[in-house]
């Protein structure tokens, strides 16, 4: 590509993709690269618009996404995002001609977009500029996202499957007879723990997921996880890899940027927490996407108030299939825990899990969720749904053992014996002090330069262009 040797303003065109543990690492890039002295321009779709208020220094730019009601309504991840990318593409290009139009604004220097949002790359090539990929997911998540499109197009794997409804994704693996067989050369995957998704079709998930995959002509990608946790998946990404990779995670850690969610944070839960002891609280939330059924409500509800652990409950509005808010929890069940619990609807989780009085995570195990846990020295109980969740629930547990799995239905009982186990017993402490030593060696790297190494050849390469 030409080097451009005049420029008003270097000027960094985001694409996040819309949704929350998305916007989240992207716009941690932002704050890290508008440290290093570029202006941030962040693109983003009508649909799940970020909240500009918090980022004074960034530029929001809204693009019409072409989205019906229907599709956005139907809460179908893999359809919105194949919708985006198919409809995106025309109000990208003319976003960028207008912004390269404004006398202040003629460089753009490159455009960073995320790896499920692929429509802005076309429109890069046309206009001259260098593009990025953001993959904000583990390195071990995309290979086995490898594996799991080779045995698609093998057809080892029994595809078409049924499209599933959300609060039924268990039962596909339980009725699979692959499910619990190690997948080869994914040691320790079993097929159950493919990063399958429960959204949609195969089908339309492995469209998006090839797209997902491909580099085609970006420059580099940026990885959002630490060389430290993941080094041998990413050394072997790198070998098959024509472009260089930056490994620059916990990106939370980089740059202190201020919150991105999409929904409002009800921080009166850091009061209630200030009241609690070291490390006695579990932290319950299952991210911004999953959701599950009432039955399964009462089963946690149940669990959380018979292990008598202190605990803070996130329940996400339109997380509980078919029913409102608070009103579902079991009867008897707020008399049962008095001000042993705290139930939110969103809460500010990385101050929660940097807090002092919490011992534990349950987690659905989406990247940022386990990152912001490890990076705090917590260990989890990991119930996975969708996606590379059961990945990384899977060396949670089996890889870097600091995380208890869940594998069946959730049940009162299991529920109760896992918040036990994490926050009593002594398997409990020894995850807690492996815990606190990954949280140690992510330290380490920010001390030892390693990170700062990846994170100097990044600017150095966008400064290049
Ligand atoms: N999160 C939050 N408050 C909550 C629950 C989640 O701020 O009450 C944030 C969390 O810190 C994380 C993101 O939402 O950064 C969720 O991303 P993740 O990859 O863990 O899961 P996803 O929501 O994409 O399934």
């Amino acid at each position: 590509m030409e080097k451009k040797t005049q420029r008003s303003q270097r000027t960094l065109v985001l694409v996040p993709a819309p949704y929350q543990g998305h916007i989240n690492p992207m716009l941690q890039l932002g704050a890290f690269l508008h440290s290093k002295g570029f202006s941030i321009t962040v693109v983003h779709t009508h649909f799940n618009s970020p909240n500009p208020s918090n980022h004074h220094n960034f530029t929001f730019l809204s693009i019409p996404d072409g989205l019906t009601a229907g599709q956005i309504s139907s809460g179908n991840p893999i359809g919105i995002l194949l919708a985006i990318n198919a409809n995106c593409k025309e109000s990208f290009q003319q976003c960028l001609t207008q912004l390269m139009k404004q006398e202040a604004r003629n460089d753009i220097t490159c455009i960073i977009h995320d790896e499920l949002v692929y429509f802005p790359e076309p429109v890069a090539n046309n206009l001259n500029i260098p593009s990025l990929i953001l993959r904000p997911n583990s390195a071990t998540n995309f290979i086995a996202r490898s594996a799991l499109l080779r045995l698609h197009s093998k057809g080892y794997i029994p595809f078409p499957l049924p499209v599933f409804i959300t609060c039924n994704y268990d039962k596909l693996w339980i009725t699979d007879s692959l499910s619990l067989k190690p997948v080869p050369e994914l040691h320790p995957l079993r097929f159950k723990d493919l990063p399958i998704s429960t959204f949609d079709t195969l089908e339309n998930y492995s469209k998006l997921m090839v797209n997902a995959q491909n580099v085609r002509t970006s420059s580099a990608i940026i990885w959002n996880t630490p060389d430290c946790l993941e080094q041998s998946s990413l050394e072997q990404i790198q070998q098959q890899c024509q472009v260089p990779i930056f490994s620059i995670g916990p990106l939370h850690k980089i740059a202190t940027a201020a919150s991105s969610s999409l929904l409002e944070e009800d921080t009166s839960c850091i009061e209630w927490l200030d009241k609690q002891s070291h490390n006695s609280v579990i932290y319950v939330s299952l991210g911004s996407l999953a959701s599950i059924a009432k039955k399964d409500l009462d089963e946690m509800a149940w669990g959380l108030a018979n292990s008598e652990q202190p605990f803070l409950w996130v329940i996400r509005p339109g997380s509980v299939c078919g029913s409102d808010w608070i009103d579902l929890l079991p009867q008897g069940f707020k008399k049962a825990v008095g001000e042993r619990g705290c139930i939110v609807q969103w809460a500010p989780q990385k101050e929660i899990l940097a807090h002092d009085a919490v011992g534990g995570f349950w987690s659905h195990c989406g990247w940022n969720s386990t990152l912001e846990s490890i990076s705090e020295g917590v260990p989890m109980i990991c119930k996975p749904f969708s996606y590379d969740q059961k990945v990384h629930a899977r060396y949670l547990s089996q890889v870097w053992k600091i995380g208890l799995q869940l594998e069946n239905e959730i049940e009162r009982g299991e529920t109760e014996r896992a918040v036990r186990k994490l926050m009593v017993d002594i398997e409990g402490k020894e995850m807690r002090v492996r815990a606190l030593e990954l949280k140690e060696k992510i330290e380490a790297s920010f001390k030892s330069g390693s990170l700062y190494g990846s994170l100097n050849d990044l600017v150095d390469l966008i400064r290049s262009f």
